[in-house]
């Protein structure tokens, strides 16, 4: 049989890793929808190769141009935010979101409310807008299965006990490439240094995330949304190798774990498959050449991240979205050569400085956060610039 599937964010890392998997089992998938933000040239010939109703352009300017350039084939085209949170209503037994940032919030929400299962890899959307979206898969009925390669592993950890009798979750987190990195060296890294992961290969911006390790903070407040066992039972651990993707501990003290090597096809397939498993091209875990696994503590004093994720958490209300919302704007700002490694989480603390705001009741409310936390950061970016 086979299974409709929309992509939103089809030219990203994860988008790219979910088609490689579709293409070796075309049979079992039909492809109604994808999307990308402004590479009209990739998102044309992906659609050419895999056929979908739409393809939808988040970059409205762009409309013309990829108009022209799917101008022989049957596919629909559309352009602009609006186009693409309807088109997550499309028919779908499954809508991956890959979109990076709280761009990818509104599509998402939308195919939850429309009762479409998501496939959530879109991470900063959860921590944005947890409680709305939860809520809104729980009044439509849609599940919601972790792409993010933590989350997938609890997520599968947790076929073998309830999530009442869990004792503890622990995240494990590579440390990134300054791991072992003096606080004091830290101001001379740059973009390229900060991007080039030792075992992932990921977009530009969850890159940065987990070199600040504040990939690891945005992952404790999605495993907090998507496993409510408390947060002080979500731990982090710093696990270099990337071979072991979570554990989860019952209260019998027996503790689960689930590996792999580090490659997202993993964890894509095994959302893409659930409940079910499907074959992958990927690389078995080889543990005798792996030798041996470690693990350390995080050191919060380096990596400030994790506990400021932690307390915004704690607060709860708007603060994650206002966390989430200037960690975008620090990071697009480090990404552009404009603000030094260490001052991208100072930016986000001095954002999160002011008093927190209301706590949201509707999307718009999560927007408006997202806007003025933004604009706030942007003012800071700003007088670093200056200084
Ligand atoms: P990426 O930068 O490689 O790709 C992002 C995708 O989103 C692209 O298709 C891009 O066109 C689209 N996009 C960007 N801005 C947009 C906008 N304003 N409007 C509409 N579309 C837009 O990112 P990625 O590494 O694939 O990550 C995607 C998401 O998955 C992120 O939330 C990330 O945290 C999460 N994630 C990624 C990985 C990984 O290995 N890459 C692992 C776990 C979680
Ligand atoms: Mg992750």
């Amino acid at each position: 049989m086979t299974r409709r599937l929309s992509l939103f964010g089809a030219t990203g890392s994860v988008g790219q890793s979910t088609l490689d998997l579709v293409r070796r089992d075309g049979a079992a998938w039909q492809v109604g929808v994808l999307t990308a933000n402004s590479d009209v040239a990739e998102l044309a010939r992906l659609a050419r190769e895999f056929q979908p109703e739409l393809a939808v352009i988040a970059d409205e300017s762009r409309y013309d141009e990829l108009k022209a350039a799917l101008a022989d084939t049957n596919i629909g085209v559309a352009a602009g935010a609006k186009a693409l949170t309807e088109a997550a209503t499309y028919p779908a037994d499954l809508v991956l979101a890959a979109i990076v940032g709280t761009a990818g919030l509104a599509p998402t929400m939308a195919a939850l409310e429309a009762g479409r299962d998501v496939a959530l890899a879109n991470k900063e959307s959860l921590v944005s807008a947890g409680e709305l979206m939860i809520a809104a898969a729980r009044k439509s009925g849609a599940t919601i299965l972790p792409v993010d390669s933590e989350h997938n592993a609890i997520f599968q950890c947790l076929s073998g006990g309830r999530i009442d009798q869990v004792r503890r979750i622990i995240l494990t987190a590579s440390g990134g490439p300054f791991r072992t990195m003096r606080a004091e060296d830290m101001a001379r890294v740059t973009p390229a240094e900060a991007v080039a992961h030792p075992n992932w290969s990921m977009g530009a911006k969850i890159s940065v995330d987990s070199a600040t390790m504040m990939n690891k903070g945005l992952e404790l407040i999605e495993a907090h949304h998507l496993f409510p066992v408390g947060l002080d039972r979500i731990e982090i651990l710093v696990h270099p190798q990337s071979v072991i993707h979570s554990l989860v501990e019952f209260v019998d003290c027996s503790t689960l774990a689930q590996l792999g090597s580090p490659d997202m096809r993993i964890p894509i397939a095994s959302a893409l498959a659930w409940p079910q498993r499907m074959a992958t091209p990927c690389a078995p875990l080889d543990l005798a050449s792996i030798a041996r696994l470690d693990f350390e503590a995080p050191d919060e004093a380096r990596f400030p991240a994790t506990a400021l994720c932690r307390a915004a958490i704690a607060e709860g209300g708007a603060r994650p979205a206002q966390l989430n919302a200037a960690n975008e704007v620090a990071v697009a700002a480090f990404l552009a050569g404009r603000l030094s490694f260490p001052a991208i989480v100072d930016t986000v603390a001095r954002v999160l400085d002011a008093d927190a705001p209301a706590a949201p009741a509707s999307l718009q409310d999560i927007f408006s956060v997202d806007a003025a936390s933004r604009a706030a950061a942007q003012r800071l970016v700003d007088q670093y610039e200056h200084a």
